[in-house]
């Protein structure tokens, strides 16, 4: 039989300590011995990164980004030395790698660099020579040969982006759950494990504000057709499957719902009804790097309308600031925001084939008495505004809706 070549990322909290290392360690090698290779990405243990980062402002609080990537690229260093430690402890070959060094080649952009290519050959020749290959995440070489990171979480990316270049036969993300929930389990006690779960379903709850994958590498995988397998470091159990179509016959409308309360609602009250107003109020914040969401214009009686929209909560003063200088200048009334809000989404690609979903989602807020104030539907989602104090009570009411409390697989 061919042998099997199998990506694992570790996480943060999967390395959080010598004894986990070790855990980590005798789990590649049940791998090892049923005679896989196996090409292991790690991240720093446990909150390494955000501990050097708060170091760094001790010292500098605007510290150039070049240096910031030498000082962060380090957490990983550590982590893959010390599994290559562990690992040798227990009688098998293995080495650690920095990303530089097995030709992780990135662009230029410290802190946020995207990958351009890897060069395998290192790689492959070090697993031809039977030993675990033990790669630090979040990190490569660019191409001005200096250190870059990935951006935050970025060693998911680093393992999706790996599996896909040396054709993985798979690729498993090892975290401190285990699996993708149909709702987060902090807030909806039944919350159901799923067994698949598409890409897209994945992106679009991300987008949503659930914490679910790191989105670019969710993205790598869907481009290149790679299945993400997520499971948990600390149990056996089967984690769930990320892929491009599920095994389900009948795929449920709703695999997924998200509440984020991170978002703000912005009202530029009576703007004169003409054409170019919308244009000209949303080209400008988005010159200034504004994330909008949702909008709506209201109906208009008086040849005036309100436009409400939402942005991220950080954003919000620039956005207000903006909107009260675009509100002077095109003759419109007072700016009004609301912090106080929460969205709720429902996420599913088995709606594009049925009807009725936004229907019975509104039918089942308002039989709860929740108010929607705002509404914005994709192909495969549908998301209200609601008061913050309403979010989490309609996130439970969408979620037994549409069944997920039952969801098997
Ligand atoms: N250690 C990095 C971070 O905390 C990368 C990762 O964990 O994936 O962002
Ligand atoms: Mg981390």
């Amino acid at each position: 039989m061919r042998k099997k070549l199998i990506v694992q990322k570790y996480g943060g909290t999967s390395v959080g300590n010598v004894e986990r290392i070790e855990a980590v360690a005798q789990r590649i090698i049940s791998y090892a011995k049923r005679g896989d290779k196996v090409v292991v990405v790690v991240s720093a243990m446990g909150d390494t990164t955000d501990e050097l980062i708060e170091l760094s402002r001790k010292i500098n609080p605007r510290p150039e980004e070049r240096e910031m990537d030498m000082l962060i690229s380090t957490g990983e260093q550590i982590s893959s030395a010390l599994l290559a430690m562990a690992i040798h402890k227990k009688g098998f070959e293995a080495i650690s790698f920095t990303g530089p060094q097995v030709g992780i080649i990135t662009d230029t952009y410290h802190t946020k660099a995207k990958i351009l290519k890897i060069e395998t050959r290192r790689i492959k020749h070090e697993l031809e020579d039977g030993k675990i290959v033990i790669i630090a995440g979040f990190q490569g070489i660019s191409t001005k040969s200096e250190i870059t990171t990935l951006g935050r979480g970025g060693s998911d990316l680093s393992a999706v982006a790996l599996a896909v270049s040396l054709h993985a036969d798979r690729c498993e993300i090892y975290t401190d759950v285990d699996g993708i929930y149909t709702a987060d389990p902090r807030i909806i006690t039944n919350a159901k494990k799923l067994k698949y779960i598409t890409f897209d379903e994945i992106l679009e709850l991300a987008a949503r504000g659930a914490q679910v994958m790191h989105t670019r590498a969710v993205e790598v995988g869907k481009k290149f057709n790679m299945p993400i397998y997520v499971r948990s470091s600390f149990s056996q159990k089967e984690g769930t499957i990320i892929m491009d179509k599920t095994p389900l016959i009948e795929q449920s409308m709703v695999r997924g719902v998200a509440l984020t309360e991170n978002e703000a609602k912005v009202t530029v009250c009576d703007v004169p009804d003409k054409p170019g107003i919308a244009a000209q109020i949303f080209t400008k914040l988005a010159s200034q790097n504004i994330n909008i969401d949702m909008i709506v214009q209201n109906v208009s009686h008086k040849k005036m309308t309100d436009i409400s929209f939402t942005v991220p909560k950080d954003s919000l003063a620039k956005a207000i600031k903006i909107s009260n200088r675009i509100a002077t200048s095109i003759g419109a009334g007072s700016i009004v925001s609301d912090e106080s809000v929460a969205k709720v989404s429902v996420v599913g690609v088995g709606m594009k084939s049925q009807s009725g979903v936004a229907a019975r989602c509104f039918s089942a807020l308002a039989k709860n008495k929740i108010n929607i104030e705002m509404i914005s539907t994709s192909e495969i989602s549908i998301s209200c505004v609601v008061a913050k104090s309403t979010g989490k009570e309609a996130l439970k009411v969408l979620h037994k809706e549409f069944g997920l409390d039952k969801m098997k697989e």
